[in-house]
């Protein structure tokens, strides 16, 4: 015991820029990434928890598109969960990486660009370019492995689900231990931070769940035990004993579609975010406001409803459904019931919730 302990207080404080955080404690810094037109400074808050024993250094972060706003919330809860005293490791999290798309509720900076088609950046070019660089050099370049938070855009619902290259195994063990049940197995794009991190070796997952602009305490909580469940898994917690494991394994999607709007008009959905269609189920329709011309949408394929459309007014060519398909339909149907059934269940919280 006298021995672990003397190796624990051994362990080197935690250094990113001028914030120095001892072994066993919390830190918070910010890093200038602008400043408005009023020179007041537009930073970019990150938060260190650096465990007493060495580990990984897991980076989270969230609202890299400024308007994604379940993430900000699931990193408020999991820096405030009580297992995080037994840290081993450290926990980076920046909850809002987009500051300037955060205060104006926009995906995008000031210039219309996407922050996350800006990474790794460069330091002489555009706005996104020179935040990606920053945060490219001061906090990607600390950690070992990512999970990065994201919604649907506005007025668009994503089902719970995670991102991730699967054909990398440490990706792979990532995304399957945070345990939602659907993976869609997709390479990241060009740009993007789980690009930029495949590319340096760092395991990175994208977790999407919920919509812009809003809080939905379902994808919430299933983001916060799954970053609990992903801290977990590399070693920097141990193991509850009050959390079951979950009663199906996640399922990897063979591939994903989106169905389209094939003319404009008023759009009436009719399945809801997670549910199992057969090719041919009728999905939806549009027509006129006064129901004139009216047509079906129809199931291009067997599959789940992994993202939806919320908005009743559409143009042809417009993203209605997003449908994955996978091999063992009928399981993953029965696990994605269990899981919307458990979500809200079996996770203590000390607060209530958001509704
Ligand atoms: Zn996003």
């Amino acid at each position: 015991m006298a021995r672990a302990e003397a190796a624990a207080s051994a362990r080197e404080p935690f250094r990113i820029r001028d914030l120095v955080v001892p072994a066993g404690s919390r830190g918070a810094t910010e890093l200038p990434a602008a400043q408005l037109y009023t020179h007041t400074e537009l930073n970019i808050p990150l938060q260190v928890v650096h465990g007493r024993l060495d580990g990984p250094t897991l980076l989270l972060t969230a609202a890299i598109h400024g308007d994604e706003l379940n993430g900000v919330e699931i990193i408020r809860r999991v820096l405030r969960h009580g297992a995080l005293s037994r840290l081993r490791g450290t926990l980076l999290a920046a909850p809002v990486v987009n500051v300037f798309g955060f205060i104006h509720r926009s995906r995008y900076l000031p210039d219309r660009r996407d922050l996350n088609r800006c990474f790794p950046g460069s330091q002489k070019g555009s706005l996104g370019a020179r935040i990606a660089d920053l945060f490219s050099r001061e906090v990607l370049a600390h950690c070992t492995h990512l999970v990065d938070l994201h919604t649907g855009a506005i007025h668009r619902s994503n089902l719970p689900q995670i991102r991730a290259d699967v054909d990398d195994a440490a990706v792979a063990d990532m995304a399957r231990a945070f345990g939602v049940p659907v993976i869609l197995g997709s390479g990241a794009l060009d740009g993007s931070l789980r690009h930029v991190a495949g590319v340096r070796g760092i395991p990175a997952i994208v977790y999407e769940a919920g919509e812009a602009l809003r809080f939905e305490e379902r994808s919430i909580r299933a983001g916060v035990r799954g970053c609990l469940r992903v801290l977990r898994h590399l070693g920097m917690l141990p193991k509850s004993r009050r959390e079951q494991p979950p009663r199906w394994e996640p399922f990897v999607a063979r591939s994903s579609q989106w169905v389209r709007a094939e003319q404009d008009g008023v759009f009436r959905p009719h399945v809801a975010l997670g549910a199992h269609v057969r090719k041919g189920d009728l999905l939806g329709v549009i027509g006129s406001p006064e129901g004139e011309d009216q047509i079906d949408i129809l199931a291009p394929a067997a599959g789940v409803l992994v993202g939806r459309n919320n908005i009743p007014l559409v143009n042809e060519g417009e993203a209605l459904f997003h449908i994955a398909r996978f091999d063992a339909l009928g399981k993953v149907a029965r696990g994605l019931e269990d899981f919307q059934a458990g979500v809200l269940d079996d996770l203590p919280v000390s607060e209530p919730p958001v509704l």
